[in-house]
């Protein structure tokens, strides 16, 4: 199951993912830097949060995307 999340880019344009747990729908917050797809995340309801390797690209994606929109590379 892909785990929905959103991005986040602070006024330093550091990434963060936010990502909703699909159990409980709690968001959990890590900076896209510190995230690795074999790093387990887990929520406090117990669900597993991690993002596959697939998620993660897309995320990485995603920001780049952002930077561009915002004129930054
Ligand atoms: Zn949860």
């Amino acid at each position: 199951m892909q785990p929905r999340f959103d991005i986040d880019l602070d006024k330093r344009y550091n990434a963060t993912v936010v990502i909703a747990c699909h159990q409980c729908g709690h968001e959990h917050r890590h900076h896209l830097r510190s995230l690795s797809p074999d790093h387990a995340l887990r929520c406090q309801c117990g669900s597993d949060i991690s993002l596959t390797p697939g998620a993660l690209l897309q995320a990485q994606r995603r920001v780049s995307e952002l930077k561009q929109s915002y004129g930054i590379n």
